[in-house]
């Protein structure tokens, strides 16, 4: 029998993903007073590649890419307020500065034809409980006077925000570290099999023996889950993300496009993080995350384009991430043919949702009332 992981050979709940959610639910747990192993194939700390925008109103790129999953992101729209409040709650737990800022989101139109499907839009956003208005040209250029002479108007969103991952990054992992997580980086988990109540975790330093695992590993949770004859259909989708040298404060908002990839905000520190969905691709055996320089142009030709102000300055760092595409749902909560085995991914936006998905998590591993209807969000609704 191979000899047990050096670091930890046994452990109550191991946790498969240090990103945002892997993370936070790992701190959660800890508090608990639940003995936590957190694995992660790269750097635990939280979802590097983000870009700290904290979405509420429906992104209409998802709209538009995956139509047929408008019902799971209708269903899962209430979580997203709820998400933000999260990170707030998070800041001031962990005593930290996020650069956490509600400026509010706005979608942006240049036609009249994107405007009217933001005022469709926003009629349903309503229906479902959130603050949206649709504001014309004259009225934007009242509360946001830097956007380029074709937009004609925009979709207000005041719960919206952002902050900077990599203070909020840095922050929860003092966090774990402080409540005794074991962290154990640069290495991958699984194949996972199940042994007496539990499981066993092969990596390649030797097998962790957990009482319960956590796959909170975004689309990696797929081939973790198949293992044990479990379907959760996350697919990698790796993106593409540029920004700025700082500059002088002129973006108050989030910025996004009715019918175009393109999200855009300014950091407290004056850089403007420049993203909105362009693709990057997946490279090499390690299939790493790899920039591709025609998203690059584009991407920044287009943020130009709807702030002329941002022309002038240098990109100065350009990077890819992977994201993960699921049904427009979070997959959230215990897997009912795998007792002991549950699943932490978060849906679209899952920066922003992932305090909250954690919490949540925690709380029905804890058998305490979520405070949600989880049961859209069941890991076993794939059959
Ligand atoms: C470029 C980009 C920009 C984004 N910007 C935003 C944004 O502004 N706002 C927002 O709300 N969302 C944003 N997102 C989405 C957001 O980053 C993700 O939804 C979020 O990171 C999900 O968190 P997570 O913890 O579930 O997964 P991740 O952050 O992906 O973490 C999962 C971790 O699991 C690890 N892993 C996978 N398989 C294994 C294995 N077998 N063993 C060990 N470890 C494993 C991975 O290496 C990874 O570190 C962005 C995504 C990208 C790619």
């Amino acid at each position: 029998m191979a000899s047990p992981h050096p670091v930890v050979g046994e452990i109550e709940v191991l946790v498969i993903g240090g990103g945002v959610v892997g993370s936070c639910l790992a701190g959660f747990l800890a508090e608990d007073g639940v003995g936590v192993a957190l694995i992660d194939d790269g750097r635990i700390g939280g979802s590097n590649a983000n870009a700290g925008s904290l979405h509420v109103q429906m992104q209409s790129r998802f709209m538009r890419l995956y139509p047929q999953n408008v019902p799971g992101m209708e269903r899962q729209l209430p979580l997203y307020p709820k998400g933000v409040a999260a990170w707030q709650a998070l800041e001031k737990k962990l005593d930290a500065h996020f650069d956490l800022k509600m400026t509010g989101g706005l979608m942006v139109a240049e036609s009249l034809d994107q405007l009217e499907f933001l005022r469709v839009k926003a009629a349903r956003e309503r229906e479902l409980g959130l603050e949206v208005e649709v504001l014309g040209r004259a009225e934007l250029d009242r509360i946001a006077p830097y956007f380029g002479e074709s937009v004609v108007g925009a979709e207000l969103c005041a719960d919206e925000g952002k902050l900077n991952p990599l203070l909020c990054n840095a922050a929860i992992r003092r966090w774990i570290l402080a409540r005794g997580v074991v962290l154990i980086e640069g290495e991958a988990a699984g194949p996972i099999r199940r042994e007496g109540a539990g499981f066993v975790v092969e990596t390649k330093r030797g097998p962790i023996r957990a009482g319960r695992v956590v796959l909170a590993a975004a689309s990696g949770s797929k081939a973790l889950a198949a293992g044990l004859g479990v379907a959760i259909p996350a697919e990698p989708e790796p993106l593409h993300m540029n920004i700025t040298e700082p500059t002088s404060a002129m973006i108050g908002h989030l910025v996004q496009h009715a019918d175009r990839m393109i999200t855009l905000k300014q950091f407290g520190t004056g850089q403007i993080v420049i993203g909105g969905g362009w693709p990057a691709h997946l490279a090499g055996e390690r299939r790493h995350p790899t920039v591709e320089l025609a998203s690059l142009i584009a991407n920044a030709t287009l943020a130009q384009h709807i702030v002329p102000r941002i022309a002038p300055l240098r990109i100065i760092r350009t990077w890819a991430g992977i994201n993960t595409a699921v049904d427009g749902k979070g997959v959230l909560g215990p897997v009912g043919p795998v007792p002991g085995l549950f699943a932490a991914i978060p849906g679209d936006a899952g920066y922003t949702l992932g305090p909250l998905s954690a919490r949540l998590v925690a709380e029905m591993m804890a058998g305490r009332a979520p405070g949600e209807d989880m049961a859209p969000f069941s890991p076993d609704r794939f059959g």
